[in-house]
């Protein structure tokens, strides 16, 4: 996964937003997942954990963007996988615990993704456009409202497709 963290930095990536459910595990929970965090655990794709991981080593920001209200529980499945300190990783999810953001659309994850881009640039003094952020969602219309502001984004369908990645360029918003 290296190589896919290479790339995003070379395009001027700085933020990956990941979905949850059907993306960064191979389960979609529903928000309703009434087994434990380690066996929730199992179900996260390992190359996802991976680029996690090479992420953090190279002090891209991460975010969980999620329907699921479920954020305790996510916290508790990335603190058992991912071998790094994940308390740097920003979770959005459906739990009331950040404000909607006036002026970005309710569309796909445009609010989640806007939250995180809010604190980055408060509390970590990192402000950042929309070109540096990528999406990655198995839902396409969530990818396709990041496209349309000016976000690069892929639509995950399999680990496989994270190859991708590295087709992803600067002009991608604009082509569209
Ligand atoms: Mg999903």
């Amino acid at each position: 996964m290296a190589r896919y963290i290479d790339h995003l930095a070379s395009i001027d990536v700085r933020l990956v937003c990941i979905d949850f459910d059907q993306t960064l595990v191979d389960v979609h929970t529903e928000g309703k997942w009434t087994d434990t965090a380690d066996k929730l655990a199992k179900r996260v794709r390992p190359r996802l954990k991976e680029l996690i991981e090479d992420g953090l080593k190279r002090d891209f920001k991460l975010a969980i963007v999620t329907q699921s209200s479920q954020t305790d529980l996510i916290r508790k499945v990335l603190k058992k996988c991912v071998k790094q300190d994940t308390s740097k990783i920003i979770i959005r999810g459906q739990d009331k615990t950040w404000d909607k953001i006036e002026g970005v659309a309710r569309g796909g994850k445009q609010q989640h993704i806007a939250s995180v881009m809010k604190e980055l640039e408060g509390n970590r003094h990192l402000a950042l456009e929309p070109r540096q952020v990528l999406l990655i969602d198995d839902d396409s219309y969530n990818t396709g409202v990041a496209m349309c502001f000016g976000m690069r984004a892929l639509t995950f369908e399999n680990e496989e497709c994270l190859g991708k990645i590295l087709k992803l360029v600067k002009e991608q918003a604009s082509a569209d």
